[in-house]
């Protein structure tokens, strides 16, 4: 472990050191930076900065997943494991966000329940590994953590950590979302528009008509508006939040602004921040700062987790019982969740919290196919959120929401699905940074095939 930051940049409100108990903490997953007068300069700058995100959409976002926690409503969430400097392209955001939009139609339909979307885009520029450095053929260096730390190439120059960089996720953060708010508000989400997407998609699909009745039935709840006169308006444009990991402390810290309307901090680079299953200390700095903002925020259990952590995760981050201030995304494995989770929903309940549950289905089934690469088979995956929609179904709770590892491309790096990747197409369409994703067609199976079960 090592300590995150350094000294407080200089600029900023008078109340720069507010919500700074995380400094005192040991922070795990931090780079070695190194030349910190070279990180110093660039905290400083980006405090300067214009935040991402204001306070208000933050706490529209709370309210939303208050629906959820609630049940009233239902989370999707997904985007790349890593997104990449790179993959900024409109065309590559846009077909991120149709594959969200798409994947939102079939949940509120079969759910009967608005969708709160948010991306794991616009923010998600860094990654915890493992370990701290790779060796092949002989030479070893420093991992890669993300574009926002360093780069993906296996050459020493690549790996040296940059603090430049920082400031490049940044400004890729915002044209990310300039992107997205320019989609989402040109009509581009009309809900007609992705029904007709999501009809293309079963017609093309090898499985497609596994989806036609579904798809049907969305078609005609569509025509009888239509034909009803309901003003369909409404229909034209969605809210779409961001996420990410929030893990370099550095440059969140940066990033987190004041609320003048009510003293409150806020993270300033997205909406929605959550602390992964390598950073989840209670007593860590990662935690301390989440703890510190007022945005929603989400732990990732893995299958070590107790009941007794996660109530620890409830007090602290969750201590006004804020229905949708705390998510818990829970990343068991298909073979673990329905043991591991009864226990944890039913003590969180018991102590009154209104929490949003989410199945993350993809980081506790990954496996090493025989080429070297990544990978996750697509009925594991299911498996694990028929688990998690079975566990609550069972105890009378909601299933709130999916947590996924997607992208709007073509690419082949799970396996299975309707159009079924096998493990000779891994070397194909392999281009995940770091994580494999499902492509488009998974998932929208995905979409289909978990809510038929939410359905039951
Ligand atoms: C991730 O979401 O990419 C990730 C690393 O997850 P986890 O912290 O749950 O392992
Ligand atoms: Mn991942």
């Amino acid at each position: 472990m090592t300590k995150a930051l350094l000294a407080p940049p200089a600029v900023g409100a008078p109340d720069e050191r507010a919500g700074d108990e995380w400094r005192d903490r040991p922070a795990a997953q931090q780079p070695d930076w190194p030349d910190p007068s070279a990180l110093r300069a660039v905290v400083r700058q980006l405090a300067g900065l214009p935040p991402l995100v204001t306070p208000e959409e933050c706490d529209t976002l709370t309210d939303r997943l208050g629906q959820v926690a609630r049940g009233r409503a239902f989370l999707l969430q997904g985007g790349d494991c890593a997104e990449t400097f790179a993959g900024t392209s409109a065309a590559a955001v846009r077909r991120k966000l149709e594959t969200l939009l798409q994947m939102a139609v079939v949940f509120s339909y079969a759910a009967s329940m608005p969708v709160v979307k948010v991306g794991r885009m616009a923010g998600q520029f860094a990654k915890p590994r493992s370990a701290p450095t790779e060796t092949r053929d002989g030479l070893t260096l420093p991992v890669y953590r993300g574009d926002a730390v360093n780069g993906v190439e296996f050459t020493p120059e690549a790996r040296r950590p940059d603090p430049g960089r920082l400031h490049q996720a940044y400004q890729a953060s915002a044209a990310t979302l300039a992107l997205i708010r320019a989609f989402v508000a040109g009509g581009y989400a009309d809900l007609r528009q992705v029904h007709a997407w999501n009809q293309d998609f079963v017609a093309r699909s090898p499985v497609g008509q596994r989806y036609e009745r579904l798809a049907d039935e969305i078609d005609r709840a569509l025509r009888f508006l239509d034909v009803c006169h309901v003003d369909l308006s409404d229909l034209r444009t969605v809210e779409l939040f961001t996420s990410h990991e929030g893990l370099l402390l550095d440059y969140e810290s940066a990033l987190t602004r004041t609320d003048p309307r009510t003293g409150g901090r806020y993270a300033g680079s997205g909406h929605l921040l959550w602390v992964g299953e390598r950073t989840r200390a209670l007593d860590g700095a990662h935690v301390a700062y989440l703890a510190g903002v007022r945005n929603p925020v989400a732990v990732k259990l893995g299958p070590s987790v107790g009941a007794d952590e996660v109530l620890g995760y409830v007090e602290r981050l969750d201590p006004d019982r804020v229905p949708g201030r705390l998510t818990l995304v829970v990343r068991m494995g298909a073979k673990r969740i329905r043991d591991r989770l009864p226990g944890l929903v039913q003590a969180v309940t018991a102590a009154g919290a209104e929490v949003v549950w989410v199945s993350d289905p993809m980081h506790g089934n990954t496996i090493t196919a025989p080429s070297g690469h990544k990978t996750r088979q697509f009925d594991d995956i299911l498996d694990e959120v028929a688990g998690f929609f079975e566990v609550h179904h069972g105890l009378g709770t909601h299933p709130g929401g999916v947590h996924v590892e997607l992208t709007g491309d073509d690419v082949a790096e799970c396996l299975g699905g309707g159009s079924a990747v096998a493990l000779d197409d891994l070397g194909r369409r392999y281009e995940s940074a770091c994580d494999p994703r499902l492509n488009r067609g998974q998932s929208l199976d995905l979409a289909f095939r978990a809510a038929e079960l939410f359905r039951g």
